[in-house]
């Protein structure tokens, strides 16, 4: 049968239902999908060992003549074996089949066969058990896998795919871009990245090229797409709301006056809600910046206009403090408020929701369980996402379409983007930046160490404790585990109490506690019930305690620049100096040292972020947990930096409108889009 890009793979002899099943688990449907699926590695196949060489364990291709008709024996139910011998030049190799009788039939007496395999080997005697005999002498990829799926089978769907691709495939990138970027056709590229007829890494492999050539068009179709998208909101109309309300009424009643970036990008914002279009803005702010603040006046403006607005926060605890502050903010307006608990039991929830559908309550706040969807709303105008580096693209669109007419959505991030990266991750959405602290703050000090000065971090937090602050220790671990060298929540806490004085008062948190002791303790700390919290990375994002003067993170080395930076984000809020000691554990060499010297010279989140991209690669940033987006495959290569500017531009240069005449761009650019839908 002749099989085409369209085949599905569950039509294709020798796969039945349940490798079918496994092959959509790896997102293979049809056969052209097995192209996009790339080779996680390669086996190097081409060398040739001689048999008196081979040793035990190596895998290795051998070459030789069979000496005897193989032979087959039962061995007990359920098992038998073929066996027969080998011959090169310097000696003899027994290779073994077990459970595969028809291989009696492949191998004659006096012929000559590639095998590869795993040698085993004992004194003289050399054996092999299920040697493969396909593919040998070449260069082999090898694939993710799942259960019942071998990279053996997906090499055989590639090669159909390829045979079909001849006639078939459809180049995706128009020929201008190929030869301004200097890029390999489709087909050849497939055929190199699962085929290559060399792996050294210089830069005219076909390999390389291949490779080059894909993760070009990851980035070209996925700018293509948020620019799509980005048009496509921009169409949509929303709510009816003009300008009737005075931000200055909200912001005298405030203990505090706002920064001038804060007013600014509550305008820009502003500017949105009134335009009849969609708002679709993303808030950067670096950690402290006050974008609680912005959030609370939006609502307060929409809520005057008879809207409803919806918060969601990525962690209950910050839910809770959210709840907390926004209440305190817009309570003495009249605007109800209902935090929806992901602890709560039905009946409650039900009677929470009851007030959000009937509008009764004009603010909800609540962890992305808001989302479901049971929960309707009665007239929700603007929907917030705190720290929306920790939800998905998916989530953000599901936010984005709780209501018939759309709200307008803000999502709010600390973690500061470089701006081609931010390009790539949020195109589709307009940006403002918060690019200014409240007045009055001293910048946290830093200061790395190393286990030596233990008995001096602990004095500093018994003397910062006792005079009225509060301490913070972060650990990467929660209990002590034998395959993870790092400080624990649970043993940590502990010898802090036998190591400080008995009059500190010392609790620890971490994400698997029950929601109403972690709020009991979030509480108690910001009260000063508790004086030093020992925590893991829970409190990373968002926490907002004032009177916290001193954070200490234990195996500092374990934790990437930007996300040791929203850890020192939780000190420094207040007026008083505050501090942040990261303690290099074991572990991380001279490169952990480099990391935290830059970490301590900078207090700019821009900066860092930079730094962190320079030393690590786009992967941390772009990888699955903040851009959502699921269909990149390849680009999170390190190295892909430089590409995907690259490609951002030859993007922004080719522009939407040509988009409609290439078919094959489209499909694309179009699956893109739905897959993040
Ligand atoms: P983030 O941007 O990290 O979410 P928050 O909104 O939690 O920052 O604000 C940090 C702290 O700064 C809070 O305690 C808040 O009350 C305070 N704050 C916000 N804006 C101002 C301002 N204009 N002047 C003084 N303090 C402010
Ligand atoms: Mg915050």
């Amino acid at each position: 049968m002749d099989y085409t890009l369209n085949t599905r793979v569950s039509e294709i002899s020798g796969i039945g239902t349940h490798r079918a099943a496994g092959l959509a688990k790896l997102g293979i449907a049809v056969l052209e999908d097995a192209l996009r699926h790339y080779p996680r590695s390669y086996e190097d196949r081409r060398r040739f060992i001689n048999i008196r060489d081979a040793s035990d364990g190596e895998r290795a291709a051998i070459r030789g003549t069979v000496l005897d008709n193989p032979k087959w024996s039962f061995i007990r139910k359920g098992m038998d074996l073929v066996r027969f011998n080998v011959a090169d030049d310097t000696g003899t190799l027994a290779v073994t089949y077990f459970n595969q009788q028809y291989q009696v039939s492949k191998f004659s007496r006096g012929e000559e066969y590639a095998f590869y395999g795993k040698v085993q080997r004992e004194g003289q005697f050399i054996s092999m058990a299920n040697p493969e005999t396909e593919r040998v002498g070449m260069i082999v990829p090898v694939y993710a896998l799942t259960a019942g799926i071998t990279s053996n089978l997906i090499r055989g769907l590639v090669d159909k795919a390829l045979a079909a691709a001849v006639t078939e495939l459809a180049e995706t990138l128009p020929d201008d871009v190929l030869t301004a970027h200097n890029l390999l056709g489709l087909l050849d590229s497939y055929r190199a990245i699962h085929f290559p007829d060399a792996l050294e890494g210089d830069d005219d492999t076909e390999l390389h090229r291949a490779r080059r050539r894909l993760v070009f068009e990851e980035f070209f179709t996925l700018s293509l797409a948020l620019a799509v998208k980005r048009r496509r909101g921009e169409a949509q109309s929303a709510y009816k709301i003009t300008r009737t309300v005075n931000y200055e009424d909200f912001y005298s009643a405030l203990p505090f006056s706002p920064t001038d970036a804060q007013k600014r990008v509550v305008e820009e914002a502003e500017r949105d809600l009134i335009s009849g279009k969609v708002m679709n803005r993303l808030l950067q702010g670096d950690v402290g910046s006050g974008k609680t603040l912005v959030a609370a006046a939006l609502i307060w403006r929409v809520c005057a206009a008879g809207y409803q607005a919806a918060f969601m926060a990525p962690t209950e605890i910050l839910a809770e403090q959210h709840h907390k502050t926004l209440t305190r903010l817009l309570a003495p307006y009249g605007i109800r408020i209902v935090l929806l608990r992901g602890s709560m039991n039905a009946k409650e929830k039900r009677e929470v929701r009851k007030l959000i559908k009937s509008g009764e309550a004009r603010l909800a706040i609540g962890t992305h369980a808001l989302l479901t969807a049971n929960t309707q709303f009665f007239k929700l105008a603007l929907t917030i996402a705190d720290e929306q580096h920790r939800f998905g693209v998916a989530q953000r669109i599901a936010l984005a379409s709780k209501s018939v007419e759309r709200p307008g959505t803000l999502l709010m991030s600390a973690t500061p983007i470089p701006r081609t990266l931010a390009m790539m991750m949020y195109g589709d959405l307009d940006v403002s930046v918060l690019d200014e602290l409240p007045p009055g703050r001293q910048s946290v000090k830093t200061y790395p160490v190393t286990e030596a000065y233990r008995e001096r971090v602990n004095n500093f937090i018994t003397k910062t404790a006792a005079s009225g602050s509060r301490v913070y220790i972060i650990c990467p671990a929660i209990e002590d585990n034998p395959n993870f060298d790092a400080r624990s929540v649970t043993t940590y806490s502990e010898q802090l109490r036998a190591a400080l004085p008995p009059n500190i008062r010392i609790a620890s948190l971490h994400g698997k506690m029950k929601p109403a002791e972690k709020d009991e303790i979030m509480s108690g700390f910001a009260d000063g019930g508790i004086d030093v919290l020992v925590s893991t990375t829970v409190v990373e994002v968002g926490m907002d305690v004032p009177d916290a003067t001193l954070i200490v993170i234990e195996n500092a080395e374990r934790f990437g620049l930007s996300q040791l930076h929203q850890l020192r984000g939780r000190v420094g809020r207040g007026a008083r100096q505050s501090y942040c000691i990261p303690v290099l554990g074991g572990g991380g060499g001279q490169d952990a040292v480099e990391r935290l010297k830059a970490f301590a010279a900078t207090t700019d989140g821009f900066r860092i972020a930079e730094a962190d991209l320079r030393m690590r690669g786009p992967g941390d940033f772009f990888g699955n947990r903040q851009h959502g987006l699921p269909e990149l495959k390849i680009s999170d290569l390190q190295g892909s930096m430089s590409m995907m500017k690259e490609a951002q531009s030859a993007a922004e240069h080719f522009g939407v409108e040509r988009i409609e005449a290439y078919p094959a761009l489209r499909q694309r650019i179009e699956r893109l889009l739905r897959s993040a839908e």
